[in-house]
């Protein structure tokens, strides 16, 4: 059992230090990018749009722009 959980979401860790780290630079910091078509994520949203270009064959559509919309505050 991980004995230190973080607040603002579900995981846990085995170090307070570990948890410190994640609480830094991770939680809330990189959001994950989802890809509404399948079950990939991305860190980052350029690696999303890279993914729907390649995978689903996205251009530079509407569609595209769509998808990225929802995480324009990220
Ligand atoms: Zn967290
Ligand atoms: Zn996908």
């Amino acid at each position: 059992m991980d004995a230190f959980p973080c607040e603002n979401c579900d995981r846990r860790y085995r170090y307070q230090r570990s948890l410190n780290t994640h609480r830094k630079y991770e939680c809330g910091k990189f959001p994950e990018f989802k890809c509404r078509l399948c079950e990939y994520s991305a860190k980052l949203k350029g690696n999303l749009k890279k993914h729907l270009i390649r995978m689903h064959q996205m251009g530079e559509s509407a569609a595209t722009r769509e998808i990225l919309k929802a995480f324009a505050n990220c």
